[in-house]
């Protein structure tokens, strides 16, 4: 492990042209808090520091990835535990993880053992010795009728006996009030709409388990969800091209901007946005797909 002595220098990433564009969850949810930050991250991709809580979010996710690839009966909260170097030391030597982000080694070790707490979380909530995933950080995409293409990777996928489908996706933070519900019921609405256009089957139950306060939200999706998300992600595209074709990102405060790292180049804040990069534009745009 190295440590990072040097303050965050923004830059942005070149726009790859190697495969289209896609929307996913977390890029509606970011064009609903702030068109700004919507745009720096999608279309200017300005690369961002990651967080220290983002970061153990990833470490705890590749320990619960690895635990499935023990045998049913050795999954146990030991071995888990027993996981988190490895997992570490995977991702240290990843090109596309930033480990060196710690100020010391203090630093670094209470932020490891804070990763201990969320695994130990997790067996309070199920017991992944019953359980058959069929698929572990499964890459979904699909086209939907109009051409929009939308992508998302589902943390785990389990298969019942009787062939039924369950979403699981992790979260390392704490569940949300009721109140504020709704966006994580659109990201499970949304891979249930994915499976249905890939696969053509429907996901029985999608949950989501939040490791912070071991508390699992469920959302058993109707069929008729499946248009409501249709029709909501169609609207966001639209929302998008007019967007771009007026260049009207503008900032939207919230008590969210609180947590915002781009607030360096959001004028609403005294900073300076970069202008709208038009390779990104017209990449964003690869998500219309052509409708044989
Ligand atoms: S600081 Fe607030 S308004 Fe500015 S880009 Fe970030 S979220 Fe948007």
């Amino acid at each position: 492990m190295k440590f990072s002595d040097s303050e965050e220098v923004p830059t942005s990433k070149p726009v790859s042209t190697s495969r289209h564009a896609a929307l996913s969850p977390s890029r509606v949810k970011e064009l609903r808090q702030c068109p700004l930050k919507f745009r720096l991250r999608t279309i200017n991709r300005i690369v961002e520091q990651p967080s220290k809580s983002a970061l153990r979010g990833t470490l705890v996710h590749r320990v619960l990835e690895q635990l499935f690839t023990l045998p049913q009966g050795e999954r146990t909260e030991e071995e888990a535990m027993a996981l988190l170097e490895p997992s570490w030391e995977e991702l240290c030597e990843s090109p596309i993880h930033d480990t060196e982000i710690f100020e010391s080694d203090k630093e670094f070790r209470e932020w490891y053992a804070s990763a201990r707490p969320l695994i130990s979380a997790y067996f309070r909530l199920e017991n992944p010795n019953g359980l058959v995933p069929v698929g572990m950080e499964r890459f979904v995409e699909a086209v939907l009728p109009s051409g929009l293409a939308i992508r998302g990777v589902i943390d785990r996928l389990d298969k019942s006996p009787t062939g039924e489908l369950r979403v699981v996706d992790y979260k390392t933070g704490k569940s949300p009030n009721p109140r504020f519900q709704d966006d994580y019921i659109f990201q499970m609405r949304f891979y249930a709409t994915a499976l249905q256009f890939a696969e053509g089957i429907l996901p029985m139950r999608t949950q989501l388990l939040f490791l912070k306060d071991a508390r699992t939200l469920t959302y058993d999706p109707p069929a008729e969800s499946v248009h409501e998300t249709v029709r909501e992600l169609e609207d966001a595209w639209e929302e998008i091209e007019h967007r771009c074709d007026n260049d009207s990102f503008l900032p939207r405060e919230s008590p969210l901007c609180n947590w915002c790292n781009l607030q360096h180049l959001c004028p609403a804040k005294g900073g300076e946005a970069p202008e709208t990069s038009p390779e990104g534009v017209e990449h964003l745009k690869t998500a219309i797909r052509p409708v044989p």
